[in-house]
């Protein structure tokens, strides 16, 4: 694998990556750094957010720009405030051992007047939303003349905002213009004309495939009744315990009652759309980011360019009417090589467009059920004694507390504080759920597990289920292992399945069936792979509890 220090870049920029931890260049950053060092090439890059386009570029600009000349010489245009400040973010990372360069970022809602005071500091990149930009320009508080690199990130995010006017202006008022840097997820054809309007020869590189969501993301879809869609939200977020994610919904409206509900039923969720001031935007963002807020709930104008690590689920409460859409919101789990779940509220109605994103993204998305009460009810009850085991006791002064607590408890038994231990922490979900009825569309799923293997040629609908893990070996080419872990464990399958994975750092194409029991599980692997699995999974530990994985035929 190629190192930083290997793609021709100044050395001070491979010292700050070194001093971020980015250990190897991701394609991306691979394929456009030792051309865009040059500085004369055009480039369209194909890829979203996560793909490590940021460093992508900006590298190759803090390598080019002087420090030395105090005026701007490069130029981002990016959709929202947001990911402005995130740019600009990475950019002084980068830039850490450069002492003589600076960066600006330039968005609206805020005040206009410590940007100009800014700008006249002496700065060499300027980061910018096209509206202020625009502005700044009419009130001569910028000068292009001598910009010779113009980047235009997510630009199709700026086109559907209906900023493709603006984008002409600042290419046509950018003469000293040396090269054109243009990344976007998708290639509608009103980029091409754009491109080929204004960029020479632009050399082309696509991660992944064009449109194609991250192969780090299960996707997932649940098919309910419109009237049980809060109620199907609620029971994903219930069976999730560690989740951290944003939901999206299609309107304000939306967001705005699902964040209210939840926030009067106990969780740390807040809003984030349209009609939000941008203090109290900065201040959502904040929290969540501070992760104070276990959830977000979004529209999809408000969500764009945000890139918070980490995220773990991304929830559709309805699917977006812009298929187009569903990349970007899926985008933002999984980044940066690590793994997500996006998981889609669905309508019968609309099984045909969770077919029509398969085709469009080229995965293929796993039909899941709601987990019943029952489910979720054991899930929260592991999830909280998990808890208590893991809290760690090592840093207060408990022992002046000990003697107290031991008189005051003298007459409990261990099982009782568990019981009350449980019972304090866990009766909401036993109430909430005590009567909790089946969400999930029986009929329906049948007829549409009939097409679906129909459509994708597979056996039957009950390995569709399983699918996860493409059914693509006969008993011959497959080993069946057993493993001590189960649903008892606090796992259920998909979160299994992923623990496997992570451990033995296979893919999840070398995977058949796997059966879950209370305390063991089987597992069905290519034969080629059985033995990594094992050599990677077996003896290890789980929890303080020896992992024993071994063929289930040898015992
Ligand atoms: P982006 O696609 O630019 O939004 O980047 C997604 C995330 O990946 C950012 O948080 C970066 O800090 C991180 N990142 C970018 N390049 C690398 C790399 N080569 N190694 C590790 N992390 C990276």
């Amino acid at each position: 694998m190629i190192t930083f220090s290997e793609l021709g870049l100044d050395e001070k920029l491979v010292k700050a990556t070194d001093a971020l931890g980015y250990v190897n260049p991701t394609p991306i950053q691979e394929k456009s750094i030792p051309v865009l060092i040059s500085g004369t090439k055009d480039m369209i890059g194909l890829a979203q957010t996560g793909t490590g386009k940021t460093a992508a570029f900006g590298l190759p600009l803090l390598h080019l720009v002087d420090e030395k000349k105090k005026h701007p010489q490069a130029l981002v245009v990016c959709p929202t405030r947001e990911l402005c400040m995130q740019i600009v973010t990475e950019l002084e990372n980068f830039k850490k051992f450069m002492t003589g360069m600076n960066i600006v970022a330039v968005y609206g809602g805020t005040s206009i007047s410590m940007q100009i005071r800014d700008l006249k500091r002496g700065v060499q990149i300027v980061v910018a939303t096209p509206g202020r930009l625009i502005d700044l320009i009419e009130r001569k508080a910028i000068d292009l003349e001598q910009i010779k690199y113009v980047v235009l990130d997510e630009a199709d995010e700026m086109l559907n905002m209906g900023f493709k006017d603006d984008i002409e202006f600042i290419l046509q008022n950018t003469p000293k213009r040396e090269a054109t840097w243009l990344f976007s997820a998708t290639m509608p054809a009103e980029i091409k004309r754009v491109s080929k309007k204004y960029m020479k020869d632009p050399f082309e590189v696509t991660v992944g495939k064009t449109n194609s969501a991250s192969q780090n993301i299960d996707h997932q879809f649940f098919v309910v009744n419109s009237h049980h869609r809060y109620e199907a939200l609620k029971r994903l977020i219930d069976f999730n315990p560690g989740i951290y994610g944003i939901i999206f919904t299609r309107t304000k409206l939306d967001a705005q009652n699902i964040a209210e509900k939840l926030t009067r039923d106990g969780y740390d969720i807040d809003a984030l759309h349209g009609d939000l001031s941008q203090q109290q935007r900065d201040k959502v963002m904040g929290a969540f980011r501070e992760k104070t807020l276990q959830l977000l709930v979004a529209t999809d104008v408000a969500a764009r360019g945000i890139d918070v690590k980490e995220i773990t689920h991304v929830i559709n409460f309805e699917l977006p009417d812009d298929i187009e859409v569903y990349t970007h919101r899926s985008g933002r789990t999984g980044r940066a090589g690590s793994t997500g779940i996006c998981m889609s509220i669905v309508m019968n109605k609309d099984v045909y467009k969770i077919r029509s994103i398969e085709k469009m993204v080229q995965v293929k998305f796993n039909k899941l059920e709601l987990p019943s009460g029952k489910d979720v009810c054991r899930k929260q009850f592991f999830s909280v004694m998990e808890k208590l085991l893991n809290t760690d006791i090592s840093h207060g002064d408990y022992t002046t507390y000990l003697p107290m607590l031991q008189e005051k408890f003298a007459d409990v038994t261990k099982e009782e504080i568990l019981t009350r231990m449980a019972a304090l922490e866990f009766d909401r979900f036993l109430k909430y759920y005590e009567n909790a009825e089946d969400l999930n569309v029986r009929e329906q799923q049948r007829r549409d597990r009939r097409e679906v293997s129909q459509s994708m040629s597979q056996p039957s609908g009950r390995q569709r289920i399983d699918s996860r893990r493409p059914v693509q070996y006969s008993d011959g080419d497959t080993t069946r292992l057993f493993v001590n872990l189960g649903t008892k464990d606090g796992f259920y399958k998909s979160s299994f399945l992923q623990f496997i994975l992570d451990m033995s750092e296979l893919k999840k194409e070398v995977l058949g069936k796997i059966d879950m029991k209370d305390m063991n599980s089987w597992v069905e692997v290519d034969k080629k792979y059985a033995s990594q699995m094992i050599k990677s999974i077996d003896g290890k530990n789980y929890r303080g509890r020896r992992i024993r994985m071994n063929d289930a035929n040898s015992r």
